[in-house]
């Protein structure tokens, strides 16, 4: 590829903090935040990030300084180093939804190496996923339920994307809330389990947009880890714990 055909990307901010959330909580993290998604879920947590903007975040040791996208490869490689000198920190793409920019990030994760790659996603777009696949050591994905994210039926995109990352390691989540419909969380249980009965389902109680803990009743949490359990071998619960922490 020549210079001129680098691609370029656009995103929302870059920073170092801990993951928050999921099967990597709690590991020192470089996030890399894309702007852009086609989606609108209800409980949506990052809504700076649906929309590209004319300028980045780049958290520096000095400061937060604001880049013009979009921003080039070795800019954003050369951010990611700055805050992690010694290459120990996982990387995580995020969003947004990082896969409408796979091109860059397929790219960019050979700049980023030995550094393990972590990809945040809703799950819906399977050849971007293809796309970036051997470029990305863990995928975390989401299976969106109408009941919660009332974003439509995703049931064949869900099923698609499965296929579609293949070869990584794959951790499924669900945001649940007191509308969750348990034979919903059953029936995207059976569509994991139908792929693989041992890739991992995070159950994520849904966090208040204004703030505080979730509002989710024990009895219902107790149904739909009951019911994808019917299915899978490995599920768990997994608040934001980076909320609590008041973690960026
Ligand atoms: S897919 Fe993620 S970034 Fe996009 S609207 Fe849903 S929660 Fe927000």
């Amino acid at each position: 590829m020549s210079v001129a055909q680098l691609p370029d990307g656009h995103l929302q901010e870059l920073f170092a903090s801990f993951q928050g959330e999921g099967a990597t909580v709690g590991a020192r993290t470089v996030f890399v935040r894309m702007a852009g998604c086609a989606l609108r879920c209800r409980y949506c947590d990052t809504p700076k990030a649906l929309v590209r903007t004319e300028f980045a975040e780049f958290h520096r040791p000095e400061g937060i300084e604001r880049c013009r996208n979009p921003c080039g490869l070795a800019a954003v490689a050369a951010a990611v180093d700055q805050l992690d000198l010694q290459r120990r920190c996982w990387v995580s793409f995020t969003g947004g939804e990082p896969l409408e920019q796979a091109p860059f990030l397929a790219a960019l994760a050979p700049l980023l190496r030995p550094r393990r790659l972590h990809l945040e996603t809703a799950g819906v777009n399977a050849p971007e996923m293809a796309l970036l696949a051997a470029h990305v050591d863990h995928v975390a994905f989401d299976l969106k339920l109408d009941s919660v994210a009332q974003e439509g039926d995703r049931t064949a995109d869900h099923r698609s994307f499965l296929v579609a990352c293949r070869g990584t390691e794959r951790v499924a989540k669900m945001i649940v809330g007191p509308t969750t419909d348990v034979a919903e969380v059953g029936r995207l249980a059976k569509l994991v389990a139908e792929e693989s009965p041992s890739i991992p389902l995070i159950l994520q109680p849904e966090t208040p947009r204004t703030g505080g803990f979730p509002e989710l009743p024990l009895a219902l949490l107790e149904a739909c880890h009951a019911a994808a359990e019917r299915h899978l071998r490995d599920v768990r619960v997994i608040p934001q714990t980076h909320k609590f922490l008041r973690l960026p």
